[in-house]
């Protein structure tokens, strides 16, 4: 038995908030029960935003709880804020994915607050998380944690601050975001390294963007360092309204190809998992899909790991 690891499918929130298109929602519905189907246990649905400022996401509530329908989903949602946080739990998120800027950039741009307000915001989070009935867990991710499009270098103890501060603010996992795509693989070999050595085992994963071509070697380094736990995207959409220069996710079917063919367990079927294109396809005219594999053919010579 090979070892598991779990890919989080980001498409349907990082994807789909800078879509030129909007997705209309009953494809969107259809388009997570696919990729369930497909064996992806974990899936980032949708973001509690204002809708004027990502009209994209103006249907989340009814995403997500539809989404919670689906037997064995571990149902995400991104939330900027306490009242997004609150959202998120009145539609039945199972977790919370809280955006942690690095850069007072980034910060600025994407949350208009500075890194330690957003900080401050978490912990109210996490203290109105543990006082509800149902448990949602709460993750923060640090966004330009390998390097910003507006700040340029993110120095790495900056990263490791934050981390700590999230740990200390009683967050149940952080992960480790590189936003814009500047991350190479020995940074993010040190940068895991420092993070861990701060806050531990929580620090359980990466949050890739593949804006250089570097992304799988990215998530290889990552691998190899004990991580057990990716974002991925459908057709490698994604990327960040207030982050310029950014550009899609690592491509979740061909992450599970790297990872499958290295004996890692993923629980997904490839095949089905490319079927899922289709619907995005008709959900999103015009959107260039992305992915060596999809584009290619599963190769003849691959073996799944299990
Ligand atoms: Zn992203």
């Amino acid at each position: 038995m090979g070892e598991h690891v779990i890919v989080c499918e980001v498409g349907p929130r990082d994807g789909l908030q800078i879509a030129k298109g909007r997705m209309p929602t009953e494809v969107k519905t259809r388009w997570i029960e696919a990729l369930a189907a497909a064996g992806l246990a974990e899936i980032e649905v949708g973001s509690f935003v204002p809708p004027r400022l990502i009209p994209q996401m103006a249907d989340t509530g009814e995403i997500v709880r539809a989404a919670v329908r689906i037997p064995g989903l571990t149902v995400v949602a991104l939330a900027p804020n306490l009242r997004g946080a609150e959202a998120a739990y009145a539609a039945g998120a199972h977790r919370v994915s809280v955006p942690v800027s690095v850069s007072e950039g980034h910060s600025r741009a994407n949350l208009n607050r500075m890194p330690a307000e957003q900080v401050a915001e978490v912990a109210r989070i996490t203290a109105f998380a543990r006082a509800q009935e149902r448990r949602m867990e709460v993750e923060a991710g640090c966004s330009t944690a390998f390097g910003c499009s507006i700040d340029g270098i993110v120095p790495p103890a900056r990263t490791v601050a934050i981390a700590a501060a999230l740990a200390e603010a009683g967050v149940d996992e952080v992960v480790l975001a590189d936003t814009v795509g500047y991350a190479h693989p020995a940074q993010v070999r040190a940068l895991v390294r420092a993070v861990r050595a701060a806050i531990g085992p929580k620090l359980t994963g990466l949050h890739l963007h593949d804006t250089m071509g570097l992304g799988l070697a990215n998530a290889l380094a990552g691998l190899d360092e004990g991580i057990r736990n990716f974002d991925a995207a459908l057709a490698g959409l994604g990327g960040c309204p207030y982050a310029p220069g950014a550009s899609g996710n690592i491509v979740t079917e061909d992450l599970v190809f790297l990872l499958e063919s290295l004996g890692f367990e993923t629980g997904i079927d490839l095949q089905a998992l490319i079927a899922a294109r289709a619907i995005l396809r008709e959900g999103l005219p015009g959107e260039p899909l992305r992915g060596g594999v999809a584009q290619a053919g599963i190769p003849r010579t691959f073996r799944a790991a299990a």
